[in-house]
This record gives C-alpha cells, sequence and structure tokens, in this order.
C-alpha cells in the first residue's frame, strides 16, 4: 500500500496564541484538550500526515504527533502501541492511508523516538 511519506508541514503562529500546522496548502487547528490537528476546513480534503517506521518484522509502525501505532491486522485501524496499559488511541486509515479518523486521546506520555537520517529511532 502507498503511504503518506514526507510532506512538508510549517507551524504557523496565531493571534489568539495557538498554532495551525500547515501541510500541502491546508491549513490544522490544534484541539485544546487533546493531541489531535483536525483540519481547520473541515469541507476541503484535507488530511493528516503522518510517517512510517519500517520495523523488523516486516511492519510499519504509524508515527503522528509523536505517539506511535500498530496496524490491526483484521481491519484498517491503528491501535496506539500502549493499547496494552489501556490507551484508546487509535487511528482508521483509508485505502489509500489517509487517515480519515484520529481519536487521539492518550493516557501517557509519548515514546521517545528520534529521527535520524535513517529514520526514527527508537530511545
Ligand atoms: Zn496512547
Amino acid at each position: 500500500m502507498q503511504r503518506n511519506v514526507g510532506y512538508n508541514y510549517t507551524f504557523i503562529p496565531t493571534n489568539k496564541g495557538g498554532q495551525l500546522l500547515m501541510l500541502n496548502g491546508y491549513t490544522y487547528r490544534k484541539c485544546n484538550k487533546s493531541f489531535n490537528y483536525y483540519c481547520s476546513n473541515m469541507s476541503s480534503k484535507g488530511y493528516l500526515t503522518y510517517h512510517t517506521i519500517p520495523t523488523a518484522k516486516g511492519n510499519a509502525l504509524i508515527m503522528l504527533n509523536k505517539f506511535t501505532y500498530w496496524k490491526d491486522s483484521r481491519s484498517r485501524n491503528y491501535y496506539c502501541s500502549k493499547r496494552a496499559s489501556g490507551c484508546k488511541a487509535r487511528l482508521k486509515l483509508d485505502h489509500k492511508g489517509v487517515i480519515i479518523l484520529a481519536d487521539c486521546n492518550h493516557i501517557h506520555e509519548p515514546p521517545n523516538y528520534i529521527k535520524t537520517a535513517a529514520g526514527y529511532i527508537k530511545i
């Protein structure tokens, strides 16, 4: 499956002290009570960007806003890496790999990954 990797994005400060995430010409507003970014114009075809992290088993983790998600083998849903700890955050992707639902209410801090030239490494 083709995944959307490596989109460029920038943060745009707003006059209310927040920031918008701009991605490929679309802007996203950060939800105050969660880590989610929602498209600031829901009628446009905006979507969230994410990175994929290859694993030794040939699967791919999704990294979105510093959190990582595993693919559920029976569905297109991706579940938080800390699902076993009771975290219910999940992502739903369409057949093109575009995030169509992001429930990012994590109950924990994001895992520590660092970005290197070779990709992301968990530290
Ligand atoms: Zn989580």
